[in-house]
């Protein structure tokens, strides 16, 4: 089956084409985003592979549905970029990978505490520059601070056993609660006493219409003064004008972020050499209590196997007209 496959990197060529090696489908790749203006690139292919910022909404899939396309095949876990109505309308199965390293994302997301807390990055630039001075890099023992954990699936129970390790009192809230999320020593509670209480807070639910901007002025205000927040789940679910008044304010101690909810025009491209026009991503690169990543959390060798073959074993169900383990069903 031809397959376009967009938003692609080096590193996607390489595994996609090693984990096709035996289903030998034919890969076509494009650098590009999947939007409206460059949708027409997929005519004559049967399916089409994106990743997380391109952009399946009813207009983009009514021109793939008219050229043939039956299948969307995301290689991630989030979908919010795809519009499931508009497919299941319009005939066009979609699937995901649900089932890679949730390790990858959820290690991440201590790498940001522990460099938010230990300030890494300033260390590192110091001692580059011969500065050994210690006055403005204190942190805080993470044993004993309080850990809340919005979303304890996949990875946010992972994040969670690893934060107990530290000997922090995890919190979480999800209205799915898992017995193993409290069998790792976590304990569910309301989401406000939840802000209230956390030191450090933790987004690992999806994007959804009902999770959209999840942390707001009002939220913030309701939580500790100094908490730090982590988002390596989806940059709409929070607020960025918000966020940036919190740090100014202190009421934001510090903030790790690998999404950001304007993140498809910047993420996944070297813009090092041209003036970028996104004043909030600028304003947040600022704060010294700051640290964004361009959305590496799942970027790992084991993460990426596991996505490629996945990715390539549901393509080949589809072509052969197998039930698809991983398709997303439309809400109804
Ligand atoms: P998952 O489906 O296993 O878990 C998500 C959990 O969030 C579920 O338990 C669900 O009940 C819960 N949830 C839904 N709405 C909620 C709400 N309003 N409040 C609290 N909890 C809520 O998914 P997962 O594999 O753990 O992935 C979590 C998210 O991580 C994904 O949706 C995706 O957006 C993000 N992600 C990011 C990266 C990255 O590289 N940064 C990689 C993979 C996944």
């Amino acid at each position: 089956m031809k397959v376009a496959v967009f938003s692609a990197k080096r590193y996607d060529r390489e595994m996609l084409g090693a984990a096709n090696a035996e289903a030998a489908h034919e890969l076509v790749f494009f650098d590009h985003l999947l939007d409206s203006s460059t949708v027409a690139l997929a005519a004559g292919a049967g399916a089409v592979c994106g990743f997380v910022n391109d952009r399946m909404d009813a207009p983009v899939l009514e021109v793939l549905a008219k050229g043939g396309v039956g299948l969307v095949a995301l290689r991630c876990t989030g979908f919010n970029n795809v519009d499931l109505k508009a497919a299941a309308r319009l005939g066009i199965k979609v699937v995901r990978v649900t089932d890679y390293s949730p390790h990858s994302v959820a290690e991440h997301a201590v790498a940001l505490i522990l460099a938010l807390n230990r300030k890494i990055p300033r260390a590192y630039n110091r001692t580059r520059d011969g500065n050994f001075e210690l006055d403005g890099l204190m942190g805080r023992d993470l044993h004993g601070q309080t850990v809340g954990v919005i979303g304890t699936g996949k990875i946010g129970r992972v994040f969670a056993r690893i934060m107990a390790g530290f000997g922090c009192s995890v919190l979480g809230s999800d209205p799915y609660p898992d017995p193993e999320f409290e069998a790792h020593g976590g304990r569910y509670v309301p989401v406000a006493e939840l802000a209230e209480r956390s030191d450090i807070i933790s987004l690992h639910c999806p994007l959804t219409p009902g999770t959209h901007h999840l942390v707001n002025a009002a939220s913030l205000a309701r939580g500790k003064r100094g908490a730090v927040l982590i988002n390596t789940s989806r940059g709409g679910l929070v607020d960025t004008e918000a966020v940036i008044e919190g740090l100014k304010s202190g009421q934001i101690g510090g903030l790790g972020l690998d999404v950001y909810e304007q993140e498809s025009d910047l993420f996944f491209q070297d813009l090092s050499g041209t003036i970028i026009a996104d004043d909030l991503i600028q304003r947040l690169v600022s704060f010294p209590n700051v640290i964004v990543t361009g959305h590496q959390a799942f970027f790992t060798q084991e993460a990426i196997g596991t996505i490629c073959e996945t990715t390539i074993g549901s393509i080949t169900a589809y072509a052969e007209g197998r039930p698809l383990e991983h398709e997303i069903q439309a809400a109804a």
